[in-house]
């Protein structure tokens, strides 16, 4: 039976995953069971309690380059402030779709799998399509870094479109993350007599310091200057006690041209023996050339519906992309999907019908267009 996207992206909604604690593996069936239908072998990849992702290839045994469609189904908690709707009702309101998720991103999600399961009859016989949705984007990509590590549910991906909210425009980039934490210890003592302990926090301040001064590399023509922020700092339980603990947290935003590890590498050498840095998260940058021949390719054929294009776009927040570039170095991704990327995480989340609708013909005129192409080529 057909699922509209509406429908679709209205019963995701529905389906609460607010991230932490996730709970992805509930609604999963929502998307296994259209696919399945549409000839789809589908796999569940667990990676904790109730937490899962899940793989659907089309053909698995085959090795030539498949169409990879990702994104994620948890979402973030709905805030503290109230909704003027059901973070949950999936409520459609003067032609926009409202609830957690409906921009970021079960409503590309839904898009991603109503053109998956369209195009799927069509394709020739014994290709693979692969659709990936991952659990745990939103707390740092686990599902999607989880899921690439196994060689049959990662496929053989040629190309892979992330459907993240970017107004369906085809976006070519974003930074990486490093996210570190440091943690200094010491000896309590009697405030009035710093002398007979060993002072935590001085030292994470002081590598904290250090830190601040870390080369980070070249700007990125495109995606900007890499940055570091320091963005906590707990220490200390009392005013008259020496502390004897102290941790602070720093957020590295990395572009390409310098690596993660030798900015960890970098890092740990500052920071110094005392105060040894945990990787909290650790997320490549995604970068393709605009002028990758696919890339162009796509530019020129959505520039029918779309209108003209930039040569380049790029986007700030991270997305599972970067799970996908960890692995395939030199595979080319877009992140393109239906709603504004500013509802992101906001109260009263919404997405426009009309680009969710649209995003399904645009995943499917790619996927088209991507065996179409192999199967002359071949
Ligand atoms: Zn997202």
């Amino acid at each position: 039976m057909h699922t509209s996207v509406l429908e679709l992206a209205q019963r995701l909604i529905g389906c609460d995953t607010t991230n932490p604690p996730g709970g992805e593996g509930h609604c999963l069936p929502l998307v296994g069971e259209i696919l399945e239908r549409a000839g789809f072998t589908v796999r569940v990849d667990a990676y904790g309690p109730n937490r899962a992702s899940l793989c659907a290839r089309l053909a698995p045994g085959d090795d030539r380059p498949a169409l990879c469609l990702a994104g994620h189904i948890d979402t973030v908690p709905p805030g503290g402030a109230p909704w003027s709707v059901n973070p949950f009702g999936g409520e459609v309101r003067d032609g926009r779709l409202y609830g957690r998720g409906a921009c970021d991103m079960k409503g590309g999600l839904a898009a991603a799998v109503c053109a998956a399961a369209a195009v799927a009859p069509e394709l020739p016989r014994g290709r693979d399509l692969v659709v990936h949705v991952y659990g745990g984007e939103e707390t740092g990509c686990e599902g999607s870094a989880h899921l690439v590590r196994d060689a049959a549910l990662l496929g053989r991906p040629g190309a892979a479109v992330v459907a993240e909210p970017s107004n369906n425009r085809p976006l070519v980039g974003h930074k990486g993350a490093l996210w570190l934490k440091g943690r200094a210890t010491g000896r309590t003592a009697h405030g009035s007599m710093p002398e007979h302990g060993d002072n935590a926090l001085c030292k994470a301040l002081d590598a904290a310091q250090r830190l601040r001064t870390l080369e980070l590399g070249p700007a990125h023509a495109e995606l900007g200057a890499p940055t570091l922020a320091l963005t906590t700092l707990h220490a200390g339980m009392n005013v008259n006690s020496i502390p004897d603990a102290a941790e602070f947290t720093v957020d590295l935003r990395t572009v390409p041209g310098r690596d993660n590890a030798a900015l960890l590498r970098a890092a740990q050498a500052l920071a110094g023996p005392d105060v040894p840095l945990e990787v909290l998260m650790d997320l490549a940058p995604v970068w393709t050339a605009p002028d990758h021949p696919w890339v162009r390719r796509v530019r020129e054929l959505l520039s029918g519906p779309l209108g003209p294009l930039p040569e380049v776009e790029t986007v700030q927040f991270f997305t599972d992309a970067a799970s996908l570039r960890a692995v395939l170095p030199d595979l080319p991704i877009l992140v393109l999907g239906p709603g504004d990327p500013a509802q992101a995480h906001q109260t009263d989340e919404s997405c426009s019908v009309a680009q969710l609708e649209q995003a399904v013909d645009l995943y499917t005129i790619i996927a088209r267009d991507w065996y179409g192409r192999e199967e002359t080529s071949c």
